[in-house]
């Protein structure tokens, strides 16, 4: 019957998606509360940032963005009720000179989970748009069956740690039902197709449990590109084995970090390793209903905010995405690197064509950029921020030097 139907279907909708996603959330979480409970502090005892007390500005080379002006135009602006509750102070770094920590890797120790750092200005200038490179590369198709939906975790983006409260994420995840299938992204080789049970793919051993990766027949700007299937079961390839664009390569599963069935998806760039990702969004063809919107959140001197919450709100003043500037790894294991062509650090991915306005609030700026979104195209923004600004002490009150 139609009814009882629509009844099961209002149930699964309201009750039974919601609690899976709770679920696995709260799965995602505890797995790095139990994670991050086992391993020892001794384990990167070199790890010292080498925190100078050089202000940013003295070391720095201004990088001339001057042709990527930005139109913040104040007159458009529907009146907006932000949902940001909380400011954090921004901190800003010193020039760190980077010393990269060699991690051991014998499977029996896993790296700490480090204190990734939100509302926060870097010391490094982040690189720049390179306008010769080709601006889009969907070069991917979907990885589920009938060219199916890919809803992708919005708020475990990439680049993103979920609020503090999970591992930097070097990839993006859908939540699919166990034993869907997945296909081949687009042609190429498998390279790898086992678990990782005593090898180290990710952040640690045992991490993505089982995992195919496939290297492209393609290349860009003569790099290797290669596509990483995450937590999955029952692969029905080998490595060495040529595929097609639709084949099948495993199925949806849930075994190492995950504890729920979802299917991780990394694209690397250059070489097959765990830090030589770049956002798979700017690779997976979009639908024509939903247009990307790529963008840079920036310091006049072109240094990357980072951890910063941006919304894309509607004509009506509703919120309709969220997304959060790139957060860095400061041990630098996980990698996020931008795309040549955009020199991005946030992606709003899925989203439907439309007329926005891009708004974020730094240091009791607030900012709004018009942006318009067109069914299956890459849209660019660019915000820059005013310069930064040091945070006032509070004063000593004199009273307590009074005689
Ligand atoms: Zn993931």
């Amino acid at each position: 019957m139609p009814e009882r139907r629509s009844r099961q279907l209002t149930l699964f909708l309201f009750f039974f998606l919601p609690l899976t996603l709770l679920l696995w959330q709260w799965q995602a979480g505890r797995d790095v509360q139990a994670e991050t409970a086992v391993v020892t502090p001794t384990l990167l005892p070199t790890h010292t940032p080498t925190q100078t007390a050089v202000p940013p500005t003295a070391t720095q080379t201004p990088t001339p963005t001057a042709t990527q002006t930005p139109t913040l135009t104040a007159t458009q602006t529907p009146t907006l009720t932000p949902t940001n509750t909380h400011t954090p102070t921004p901190t800003l770094t010193s020039t760190p000179t980077k010393t990269p920590t060699p991690i051991a890797k014998d499977c029996s120790q896993a790296p700490l989970r480090p204190e990734y750092r939100h509302y926060y200005l870097s010391g490094t200038p982040w690189p720049v748009p390179d306008p010769t490179v080709p601006g889009e590369h969907f070069w991917l198709e979907r990885p589920f069956p009938g060219n199916g939906r890919f809803l992708i975790n919005q708020s475990f983006p990439y680049g993103y740690d979920n609020n503090n409260r999970l591992l930097l994420h070097n990839g993006v995840d859908s939540a699919e039902k166990l034993g869907t299938p997945l296909l081949a992204v687009a042609d190429g080789t498998v390279i790898i197709a086992q678990d990782d049970e005593n090898d180290w793919f990710g952040w640690r051993c045992n991490w993505y449990g089982h995992l195919v990766v496939i290297q492209l027949d393609q290349t860009w700007l003569g790099q290797p590109v290669y596509v990483l299937y995450g937590h999955v079961l029952n692969i029905t390839v080998t490595a060495g084995q040529r595929v097609h664009q639709g084949d099948q390569v495993a199925e949806v599963g849930f075994g190492g970090a995950a504890l729920a069935p979802h299917l991780h998806l990394e694209v690397r760039v250059g070489q097959n390793a765990f830090g030589a990702t770049r956002n798979p969004m700017l690779w997976l063809r979009p639908p024509e209903t939903r247009g990307l919107l790529v963008g840079r959140l920036i310091d006049p001197l072109g240094r990357p905010w980072q951890g910063v919450r941006l919304d894309l709100v509607n004509d009506k003043g509703e919120i309709v995405a969220t997304t959060w500037s790139y957060v860095d790894d400061p041990l630098d294991i996980v990698k996020i690197n931008p795309d040549e062509r955009w020199a991005e650090n946030f992606v709003f991915s899925d989203v439907r064509p439309g007329s926005y306005v891009l708004y974020t609030k730094l240091q009791g700026v607030e900012y709004r950029l018009p942006v318009e979104i067109v069914g299956g195209q890459i849209q660019f923004a660019e915000i820059t921020t005013e310069p930064y600004k040091t945070p006032t002490p509070t004063p000593v009150s004199e009273a307590q030097d009074a005689p």
